[in-house]
């Protein structure tokens, strides 16, 4: 049995390792010839580290993690904390660390666990075929490959979507612009071993650990969509829209790269009714973009993995393995989707009371009602 895996990202990456464990052979294809991840890094939360383990990655994890052992929030005019407290109760309810990640680092790790020379890069699929017994991918370059089924982990812009669901859909603006980068770590910014998150004025500035004394550090902004975007104007601009916020913030202006740093505005999509049609699956963020506001879209990408394995152990029929893939993630990543926009609309003061009323809450939590939080999005996935 033959899959064709479409995108080397982290969804194709963990789906081809979660076929091999069921002894499906995979063929990759990515569009680009050199991966560009669109941000720095990533939050990988407990349950897309269990699902790294679960796929024989863990070590990626591992060596990548930085050590984020606490979180805190800091009102951003005065620098006074919120909140601030320790991860552990966390990780123990759990069973598994958070791992903040280089993005760029943990794609080219998870390429090269599967074997980067396997990996077709340059092949851009255009159009997708399947009948009753295989299903066919087109490419740019007018080559073809045929399997026996697809996973088409395309990203948020899939050009094999519009098959599986019978029709286009636009993203939708989240109505916020994130900066992202990579800093040495300096501790005038933020302890080094804290997720340190300034909130004020429906804006965010924070920084967290990764691996090899470096801070992942994003900015958010809420602005209109298309305005221009200027490398050269960057750091004055983030002067601009962080004035008279605390030291630490200019700091991290000052020493932010403008010509590394990344400028994205998000998106996500309305969620979709089915990830699946014959032979061909959604994968990741094929199948459910999401706003990054709770840091799950490539966990969720890894779940949908070990769900796709657990479903071809069950049977190698492959419509009815991809029919149980689907009902075991459709629930849960669009739930993950909602839950992100809703935070994302509270964090960006879509309204503004509503914001107001998050900064209160944040000064009464103790990190329970946080914690909490954290622990049912990251239980509810396929691994416990
Ligand atoms: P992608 O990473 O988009 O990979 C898709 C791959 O398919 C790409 O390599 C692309 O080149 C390739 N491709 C595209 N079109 C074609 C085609 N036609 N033919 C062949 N190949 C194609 N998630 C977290 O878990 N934690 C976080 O902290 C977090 N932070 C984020 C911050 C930001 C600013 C953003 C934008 C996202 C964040 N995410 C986070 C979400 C996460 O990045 C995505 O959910 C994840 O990358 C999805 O992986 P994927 O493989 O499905 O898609």
């Amino acid at each position: 049995m033959k899959a064709l895996i479409i995108g080397a990202g982290i969804g194709g990456m963990s789906a081809a390792a979660s076929l091999k464990q069921q002894g499906i052979e995979c063929e990759v294809f990515e569009a680009v010839k050199v991966m560009k991840p669109v941000g720095a890094a990533i939050s990988v939360w407990s349950n897309g580290v269990k699902c790294m383990n679960h796929l024989g990655m863990g070590y990626i994890m591992d060596k990548l993690g930085g050590p984020m052992l606490s979180m805190a929030y800091l009102e951003a005019k005065t620098g006074t904390v919120m909140t601030q407290f320790s991860l552990s109760p966390l990780i123990d309810a759990v069973g598994e660390r958070p791992c903040p990640v280089s993005r760029a680092d943990l794609q080219s790790m998870m390429i090269d666990d599967w074997g980067r020379e396997k990996v077709q890069f340059g092949k851009r699929i255009e159009r997708v075929e399947q009948d009753e017994s295989s299903v066919t991918a087109y490419f740019t370059d007018g080559t073809s490959a045929t399997g026996d089924f697809m996973i088409a982990a395309d990203g948020a812009n899939s050009a094999v979507r519009e098959t599986v669901i019978g029709k286009k859909i636009e993203r939708r603006y989240a109505g916020y612009v994130n900066w992202n980068g990579l800093i040495e770590v300096d501790e005038s910014i933020a302890p080094k071993q804290q997720w340190t998150i300034f909130v004020a004025e429906g804006k965010r500035v924070s920084v967290m650990p990764i691996a090899d004394n470096r801070f992942y550090f994003f900015l958010d902004v809420p602005l209109p969509l298309g305005l221009p975007e200027d490398r050269e104007t960057l750091r004055n601009d983030l002067k601009g829209y962080f004035e008279g916020w605390v030291e630490p913030v200019q700091t991290l202006i000052e020493k932010l790269d403008p010509m590394t740093t990344n400028r994205i505005e998000i998106h996500d999509v309305e969620p979709i009714d089915t990830f699946v049609k014959g032979r061909i699956a959604l994968l990741g963020d094929s199948a459910h973009p999401t706003t990054p506001d709770i840091g799950q879209g490539g966990g969720s990408a890894m779940e949908d993995s070990v769900a796709l394995g657990m479903a071809f152990s069950e049977t190698k029929d492959i419509e009815t393995a991809l029919a149980a893939y689907e009902s075991m993630r459709h629930e849960r990543a669009t739930d993950l989707v909602l839950k992100a926009r809703k935070r994302c609309d509270v964090i960006h003061a879509k309204d503004p009371a509503a914001t107001e009323t998050w900064y209160q809450e944040l000064k009464e939590e103790t990190g329970e009602n946080i914690i909490e939080g954290l622990k049912q999005t990251i239980v509810n996935g396929p691994l416990g």
